[in-house]
């Protein structure tokens, strides 16, 4: 009898939990990674450590191995660009204090949003987001499920779509850290920085991204979200390739919000999707030595 082959591990690395806009907990996260049979996860929320704080102190609850997570959301104009940042050291002063300005704008901005939502005529105040928020940090998408169980809306996209997207009624623009300062405040940290789903920042040609990728690199990113829900085969294949030719690392994961983001599960997004632990252990690779590091595509994951 053949000896059998090791089964493979697979993991997810961008995860939301209570933290920002997610729906469960770090802890029910572990716990779901765990029932999924993942190997390693790393709980990214928006704007904030805390949901890798509380996972990393569960950390023995199970054998899923976490890694200290973040998804940074910074200024880009012609779409939407968030800055992953792994393996950074939770107690970095220099990022918890950029993360706090980050923080005290986005605040601000919540309560202007409510401020326009009530002079368009809708019934509602800061406490009925606070509720739905379930004490974690208030985003949009909070704001979005009030405007839904108010009966505004009939769902959160529409919310989106309709008041708080970027040139609706109710958006109000906020501070965020430029491309480059995440970079250096994640790489200071002693941290990976990771370009998010290159697909938001809505690219015309894999030249423009290419260029857009140039200038990070320089700036000091060092790895490219390849594997995600929505890219699809060939998307993939040139994100691979684009960092294959900037010298970047690959990373994936599903962005799961559990059930803020129905349709997308833990480790497989839709069903499909595939990260492998290899990916893991080149992220260690590049935090312990700040070298560069490319994972030179095999398979599509
Ligand atoms: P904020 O960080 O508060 O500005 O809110 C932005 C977040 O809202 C994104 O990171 C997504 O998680 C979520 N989001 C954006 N557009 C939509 C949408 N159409 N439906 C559901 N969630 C969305
Ligand atoms: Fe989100
Ligand atoms: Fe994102
Ligand atoms: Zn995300």
């Amino acid at each position: 009898m053949p000896t059998p082959l090791p089964k493979p591990a697979y993991v997810d690395l961008h995860i939301h939990s209570t933290a920002s806009d997610g729906s469960f907990s770090p802890v029910e996260i572990i716990e779901i990674a765990k029932k999924a049979g993942l190997r390693a996860i790393a709980i990214t929320d928006h704007d904030t450590l805390e949901g890798s704080v509380e996972a990393l102190r569960h950390r023995h609850s199970s054998d899923v191995e976490i890694l200290p997570g973040i998804e940074i959301s910074v200024t880009f104009d012609s779409g939407t660009m968030h800055m992953l940042g792994y393996l950074v050291d939770l107690d970095d002063a220099s990022l918890r204090q950029s993360l706090k300005a980050v923080q005290k704008a986005r605040a601000d901005r919540n309560l202007q949003i409510v401020e326009k939502l009530r002079d368009l005529g809708v019934d509602m105040d800061y406490d009925d987001v606070s509720e739905v928020s379930g004490g974690g940090q208030i985003g949009r998408p909070h704001i979005a499920q009030v405007l839904v169980q108010k009966k505004v809306v009939q769902s959160i996209n529409e919310a989106f779509n309709k008041l708080l997207r970027k040139g609706c009624p109710a958006y109000v623009e906020r501070y965020r850290l430029l491309p480059v300062e995440a970079i250096q405040t994640i790489l200071g940290a002693g941290g990976v920085p990771v370009l998010a789903h290159p697909f938001t920042l809505n690219t015309k040609t894999e030249g423009d991204l290419d260029r857009v990728l140039a200038d990070l690199k320089q700036a000091g990113l060092r790895g490219l979200e390849a594997y995600y829900p929505s890219h699809g085969p060939q998307r993939t294949a040139s994100y691979e390739r684009l960092a294959y030719r900037h010298g970047l690392l690959l990373t994936g994961g599903t962005d799961f919000h559990g059930t803020a983001k129905p349709g997308i599960h833990i480790g497989i997004g839709r069903g499909d999707l595939r990260v492998p632990y290899r990916l893991v252990e080149t992220l260690k690779r590049c935090a312990a030595s700040g070298r560069h590091f490319n994972t030179i595509p095999k398979t599509s994951a």
